[in-house]
């Protein structure tokens, strides 16, 4: 269906769609719409960035709509679980948003704030709560909330939630769940243990599938610089010196690489806040709300943290760190990609992690081009007194990759750029129809160059804050839709 009003969704959520300036359906949302709002059990293969949360909220909300009467105390008719605070936040706001006419209520629990305002919140009951398991269980302990009225479930981002061990408090809240219920399961991935949760828990499912990895990646630009660790800091502040870079996101594999990253631009005069598990709830909130804004320019995360970070306008995620885990890297630079604006992914990839970017490329199918260091970043110190400074208590010994990895990732320094490279770039990376051979070489380094590469040197385009979008982001949003 090519549009919002062929689904015969309520006028009120139609206006609500017209104000977000979503004028068709994406493709997740075409295919699951029809059956949540006949009621059928859903398995949806989406990951974040698809317009996967509309899907469920907008039918749901529909459905709800139809209700009488208030729901019972200290009780929920919808309960979404959701792996991190960030996403439950998010999915929440965009319930209030698409139903924000409609009489109905709209609660987010999560860990990290007091349970007091909570509990008192849902002593009233609601229609919709949000949760994170976690906290979620520690109030029906509380005995502050039953599961008995719930009619429909969602849990988003399943891979994600069994990553992050919420395996156990699943298993604890499904049992607690009415048995007649419609579920809908959202996940990015489809591993065995996702399939055999959704064997459990959905009853003759429908099963939706978009956007494989590759689709989301191919909307980025992505480059990699090769950089020794020790050089990495003074990298980023060269680059984050040009105006370009108007929202950066800066991913880290640790929580102290995080801190570290944001003392090493701030000493540099660089304002940036990071977003990390061992951040207070108040912490991170700030720092996203910073960060959405436009106030802060530069928000330093780790991967967990991230998940579910849902900001217009990223110009470029800099993947300070590689993750060993290639999907980690699709998740992350799908951040610059949101709404189907495209956007510039660039990697620092040491001598070690080049075998972490050789899975990364096999997964994507994407080689991604490397471009020099730019001028003005000082010549690293030895590698001991790096990880002197640094401390140990961050080495990379858990994610240390094989030996195999080549010793020395400049020793080509001087020979040709790979076509492409520090001139205007192709839209697209070019694409391999097989996985590239892995040859670590064929990423040649190259010397620097005087200036920023013509490629890091887009024109400016207008403040991409998340509301008052401007043209660019609105037609972004149109492409998005008719993809
Ligand atoms: P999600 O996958 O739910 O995280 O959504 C990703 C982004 O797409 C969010 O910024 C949404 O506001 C946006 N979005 C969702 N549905 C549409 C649509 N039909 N048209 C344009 N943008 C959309």
């Amino acid at each position: 269906m090519s549009s919002f009003s062929d689904f015969g969704l309520l006028p009120s959520i139609l206006d609500a769609l017209a104000i977000e300036g979503y004028a068709t359906p994406t493709p997740i949302q075409s295919q699951a719409l029809p059956f949540v709002l006949a009621g059928r059990d859903l398995c949806g293969i989406a990951q974040t960035g698809t317009g996967k949360t509309a899907a469920f909220a907008l039918p749901i909300l529909h459905r709800l709509s139809g209700r009488t009467g208030a729901p019972p105390r200290g009780a929920c008719r919808v309960l979404v679980l959701s792996p991190t605070r960030e996403l439950a936040s998010q999915i929440a706001d965009s319930f209030r948003r698409y139903g924000g006419r409609l009489p109905l209520s709209t609660a987010v629990v999560f860990g990290g704030v007091p349970l007091g305002a909570q509990q008192r919140r849902l002593a009233s009951g609601v229609d919709i709560l949000v949760a994170t398991p976690g906290r979620l269980l520690d109030l029906i302990d509380r005995r502050a909330l039953v599961l008995s009225s719930v009619e429909i479930l969602v849990l988003d981002e399943a891979d994600r939630m069994l990553d992050l061990g919420f395996i156990h408090a699943l298993r604890r809240i499904v049992k607690l769940l009415p048995r007649r219920r419609q579920t809908l399961l959202f996940s990015a991935t489809m591993p065995s243990a996702i399939a055999a949760l959704a064997e459990d828990y959905l009853d003759d499912p429908v099963k939706v599938s978009v956007t494989p990895a590759a689709t989301t990646v191919e909307r980025v630009e992505q480059r990699v610089i090769f950089v020794a660790s020790e050089r990495k800091h003074d990298l980023l502040a060269v680059l984050l010196r040009d105006p370009n870079f108007e929202r950066v996101l800066v991913f880290t594999r640790t929580k102290h690489g995080a801190d570290r990253v944001v003392r090493h631009l701030v000493g540099a005069g660089i304002e940036a806040a990071a977003i990390h598990g061992n951040k207070s709830q108040p912490q991170r909130e700030r720092a996203l709300a910073g960060f959405r804004s436009g106030g802060d320019r530069v928000l330093v995360a780790t991967d967990i943290a991230a998940r579910g970070i849902d900001v217009d306008g990223v110009s470029h995620v800099i993947n300070f760190d590689l993750p060993n885990v290639p999907e980690d890297y699709v998740h992350r630079i799908g951040r610059t990609a949101r709404a189907g604006a495209g956007g510039t992914a660039i990697a620092f990839c040491s001598d070690e992690e080049r075998p972490f970017l050789r899975g990364i490329e096999k997964l994507t199918r994407v080689a991604v081009p490397a471009i020099p260091m730019p001028a003005g970043v000082p010549p690293g110190m030895s590698q001991g007194v790096a990880q002197a400074r640094d401390g140990a208590s961050d080495r990379r010994s858990a994610t240390r990759p094989q030996r195999s990895a080549p010793r020395n990732p400049h020793r080509n320094a001087g020979a040709n750029p790979p076509a492409g490279h520090g001139g205007g770039p192709a839209r697209h990376p070019t694409q391999h129809p097989k996985p590239p051979s892995g040859n670590p070489d064929r990423h040649t380094a190259t010397t620097e160059p005087s200036s920023l590469p013509a490629f890091l040197r887009r024109a400016p385009s207008p403040s991409p804050s998340g509301k008052s979008a401007p043209p660019e982001t609105r037609q972004a949003r149109r492409a998005f839709a008719t993809r």
